[in-house]
């Protein structure tokens, strides 16, 4: 059966695009019926930032990705922090010396930055592979006996994968399809480093193998990394599991992979929560503080990359697991589209229980009210925070009137209009907009003045604005003083 993993590595915050990696995986293992497994691939000390793995936890949380083995959950292959499995990988590694396939380097740092510099006098690159290992300090190039000293004498070394001169490395990428790699372009990748930790490159084939990984879904910056990985898989003599590499995030304009500036200069979130740097004190934006709901975060995260074929775009969760597929997964990068992302808020906010935003997001209000306030809102905001500041709007009196409206919408027969509803309202004892409305129209037609050519004006004189929310309920929620204050200052 079908077994995927998200491996974050706790570095910083989770970028959103690293959701959307965990939500594929996640929903190909519901889909299949299969196992969703967190792993954290903390091994590179020098990278490790503190709350971050909290991050990662509380940001699946909130969007109910949730692993079914793993970090937070157990499972069959504990622990599922790579720095507590630190100890295995050693044994992987010396397998790989006892066959050959891997060697131990002795170089220093200094005598590498030299190596570097004499290539780059030269104009080219230097890479650590089967021309230039001869020349430098590994067990490849040393006598057994030197070796053995060196050994002998704690030198500390790191242990290098064994790169073939020459030779193709190929395989079918699930969204690339095929990917060949000549292996002179690869070099003797690090796999234990000098303090006894493994590399990125070691511990994630090694866990991917002993998990039973079926299905690596990952995303596209992993492609370099992918023609190594088969070759790890190669020289331990396994089968290496099936690889989906997933498209980029672009900007919104498309020009270029989606960055934190982008964000930053753009005022959109590109992290699902809100983060605070632990060093520098700097607040980056998060989707849920921005009031996106979870269920709008995770359908604008599903459609970066992925499209179900069809035109519905409206898909909760057990809709996205019912219609996922790796094969609709789009190899062209994908724009991170904030005003789609807005879009989705606004359907999900308008299928929310009005009872259950009015008592979150404004809790000082009656109950009864806030639900009417909510209603009359609904429709003309994109986060639930803007009802606060839309009620506070609406209690306001005027302060200056819509001077457009005004110039063409004042006359003799609208003033005489409005001071006709002055004198009508007091008079309505049922103060719902039926009756409101009704009043209105009923001291009109008595005048033989349309109620349409009142209409635009009459919401100026109470708002100050040319249009609003539903203007009889507007008057409903005013109240009868309220509105007949507004009016009559309207027509000092
Ligand atoms: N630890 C890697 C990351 O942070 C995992 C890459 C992979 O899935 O292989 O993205």
């Amino acid at each position: 059966s079908v077994r995927v993993r998200f491996a974050p590595s706790p570095t910083g915050p989770l970028h959103i695009g690293g959701v959307r990696t965990a939500l594929y995986n996640f929903l190909l293992a519901r889909k299949l019926g299969g196992t969703f497994i967190l792993r954290i691939e903390d091994t590179d000390q020098a990278r490790f930032v503190p709350g971050a793995e909290a991050y990662i936890l509380e940001s699946l949380a909130w969007l109910g990705i949730s692993p079914d083995e793993g970090i937070g959950v157990g499972g069959p292959f504990e622990p599922y922090r790579q720095s507590e499995r630190k100890t295995m990988y050693k044994a992987y590694a010396d397998e790989l010396i006892q066959s050959g396939k891997a060697y131990y380097a002795f170089d220093t740092s200094e005598e590498l930055d030299a190596m570097r510099a004499t290539f780059e006098s030269q104009g080219s690159a230097f890479q650590y592979n089967a021309v230039t290992r001869v020349k430098l300090r590994n067990s490849l190039a040393l006598s057994k006996e030197e070796v053995d000293q060196l050994l002998a004498n704690d030198t500390p070394y790191v242990i290098r994968l064994k790169v073939p001169a020459k030779g193709e490395i190929r395989f079918q990428d699930i969204i690339r399809d095929w990917v060949h790699v000549h292996t002179s372009s690869i070099d003797d990748k690090v796999l234990m480093k000098s303090d006894g930790m493994p590399t990125y490159h070691l511990a994630n084939v090694v866990d991917d193998h002993i998990m039973q990984i079926t299905h690596v879904i990952r995303g596209e910056e992993w492609l370099p990394s992918a023609p190594l990985h088969i070759l790890l898989y190669q020289a331990f003599g396994w089968n290496p599991p099936h690889f989906a590499h997933l498209p980029l995030l672009l900007k919104p304009e498309g020009n270029g992979k989606l960055s934190k500036r982008d964000a930053d200069l753009g005022g959109f979130p590109v992290f699902p929560l809100e983060w605070k740097d632990p060093q520098t004190g700097a607040i980056s934006k998060g989707f849920k503080q921005e009031g996106y709901l979870p269920e709008a975060t995770l359908n604008f995260l599903a459609f970066l990359g992925w499209n179900p074929g069809t035109e519905q775009e409206l898909f909760s969760l057990e809709d996205l697991i019912e219609a996922f597929s790796l094969e609709r997964i789009n190899k062209a990068g994908a724009k991170f589209d904030v005003k789609k992302a807005q879009w989705f808020n606004e359907q999900y906010l308008k299928q929310h229980a009005a009872k259950e935003l009015a008592a979150t997001y404004l809790p000082s209000i009656e109950m009864e009210k806030g639900e009417a306030y909510v209603h009359l809102f609904l429709d003309r905001i994109t986060f639930p925070q803007q009802l606060e500041q839309m009620v506070q709007e609406f209690s306001e009196f005027p302060e200056n009137y819509d001077e457009a409206v005004l110039t063409s919408k004042w006359n003799a027969e609208t003033k005489q209009a409005l001071e006709l509803i002055v004198a009508a309202l007091p008079h309505c004892h049922d103060w719902h907009a039926e009756e409101i409305k009704h009043s209105i129209q009923q001291c009109l037609d008595q005048a033989g003045i349309k109620m349409g050519k009142v209409m635009q004006l009459f919401r100026v004189a109470m708002s100050g604005k040319g249009a609003g929310p539903d203007l009889m309920i507007s008057l409903e929620l005013w109240g009868k003083d309220q509105v007949l204050a507004r009016l009559n200052k309207a027509l000092e």
